[in-house]
């Protein structure tokens, strides 16, 4: 029998699935990182040719749970895709990046453009423009040193839209990156359609490039394609010696990855950062 209780908690009656309850206690646990500072940055360097020159930094989230430690965003970002809570994570990871380079600028660093994972339901939502443009003036920083990280199944489901946002986004000087390029299902057509400026080469075909014909097939066939189209190409994941010779010697220029750098916090990216020449 139901009982309506005095706490919440009795909300939920015994024969209520546990799907239910779970997604309830994730949106909880969600909040209350938001709250309690839970979540954090790391950042990734993306290096032309050498290690030390850094063209900008890709933004990953971390979660250090109170009861369950360090949870991967393979564990949450697909659960918080499913509503819109990865908005409100994608949000606070914009303001923090945006607010972490304010603060290498007071700092007297040159800073380089940070690059944004972005879920396809944020992307397409009446709020992203708005809220980027409103927090880039908040912190006097410039929409050139903002970027944008997309994968490729989130293009197709609306194209048009996608245009539209894609537009307004440039118009702030905002660059796109399509993420994990070659894992999709494309239909290579909304390349031309869309306001593109990178392909990121996804790790699975860099993993064996150096050791399996195929892969280094694939690799160069989008190293080529994104040429033709006048796009950067990044490839990720690079581990090893081996792999950066075989991309380098495809025409790639642009890397990330362990070999290079991994992900890490604010200080040690401080470091790499080069100061501003005195005036
Ligand atoms: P992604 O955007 O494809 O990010 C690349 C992943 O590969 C990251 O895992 C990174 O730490 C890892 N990685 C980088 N270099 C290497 C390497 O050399 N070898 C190997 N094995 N891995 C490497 P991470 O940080 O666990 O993120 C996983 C995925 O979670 C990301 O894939 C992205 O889709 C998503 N994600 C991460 N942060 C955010 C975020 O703030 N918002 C959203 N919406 N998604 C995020
Ligand atoms: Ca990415
Ligand atoms: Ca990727
Ligand atoms: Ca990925």
């Amino acid at each position: 029998a139901k009982e309506k209780g005095r706490d919440n908690a009795q909300f939920f009656t015994p024969n209520m699935t546990n799907a239910v309850t779970k997604k309830f206690s994730f949106e909880k646990e969600v909040n209350d990182a938001l709250a309690s500072e839970q979540f954090y940055l790391v950042y990734q360097p993306k290096v032309q040719m050498e290690k030390d020159n850094i063209l900008g930094l890709e933004v990953l989230i971390r979660w250090n749970h109170p009861v369950k430690g360090l949870v991967p965003p393979a564990d949450f970002i697909p659960i918080a895709e499913e509503s819109d809570l990865i908005i409100k994570i994608d949000e606070w990871v914009i303001d923090q990046a945006l607010m972490q380079l304010k603060a290498w600028r007071d700092q007297n660093l040159s800073i380089v453009p940070v690059a944004v994972n972005l879920s396809g339901r944020h992307l397409v939502s009446d709020a992203l423009v708005t809220y980027i443009s409103e927090r880039l003036s908040y912190y006097g920083i410039e929409g050139r040193y903002l970027e944008i990280e997309i994968t490729e199944g989130v293009l197709l489901q609306d194209i048009q839209r996608c245009i539209d946002v894609m537009a307004e986004l440039k118009a702030l000087n905002i660059k796109i990156s399509v993420d994990d390029f070659g894992t999709g299902y494309s239909s290579l057509s909304y390349l031309k359609r869309l306001p593109l400026d990178i392909l990121k080469i996804d790790q699975s075909f860099v993993e064996e490039c150096d050791s399996h014909t195929e892969d280094a097939k694939i690799c160069e066939t989008i190293i080529y394609l994104a040429r033709s189209l006048e796009l950067l190409i990044v490839a990720e994941g690079v581990e090893t010696a081996p792999q950066v010779n075989m991309l380098k010697s495809l025409g790639c220029e642009i890397f990330q990855g362990y070999f290079f750098h991994k992900p890490m916090k604010s200080p040690l990216v401080a470091k790499l950062l080069i100061p501003r020449a005195e005036i």
